[in-house]
């Protein structure tokens, strides 16, 4: 399959990475939106969030502890930060391999555009 996230997970393209275990790699987005802009992806393909299954929810509950942990670790807790997962056209998403955006190091506005 011709997923850009796919070969970054197996390691075949470059990625600045900032964690990895069997089931997820997260890695700074090559266009940041933010000062800080990390994507937290799992391993195996899911084209979009309508693709998870609910017997994989907690690899999607993963991706969120595994945000926070990251963030921490990056010492974003204490001012804030915004977790993103876009859905579809209609939801901006440009990848199709699901992930979560990390963003932060400014003030987030508010609607999202
Ligand atoms: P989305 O629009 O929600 O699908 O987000 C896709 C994100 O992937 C965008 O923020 C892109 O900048 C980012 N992106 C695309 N290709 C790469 C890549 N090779 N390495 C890191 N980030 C990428």
């Amino acid at each position: 399959m011709d997923c850009i996230f796919c070969k970054i997970a197996a390691h075949d393209i470059p990625a600045k990475t900032v964690f990895e275990n069997e089931r997820l790699i997260a890695f700074h987005d090559l266009f940041p939106q933010a000062p800080v802009h990390v994507l937290i992806i799992p391993k195996v393909h899911f084209s979009t969030l309508n693709d998870v299954p609910q017997g994989e929810s907690a690899l999607l509950g993963e991706m969120m502890s595994t945000a926070t942990t990251i963030a921490r670790e990056l010492g974003l807790a204490d001012d804030g930060y915004r977790l993103v997962m876009n859905c579809g056209a209609n939801g901006g998403q440009s990848v199709f391999h699901i992930h979560l955006h990390l963003l932060a190091g400014r003030q987030m506005s508010w609607p999202p555009g």
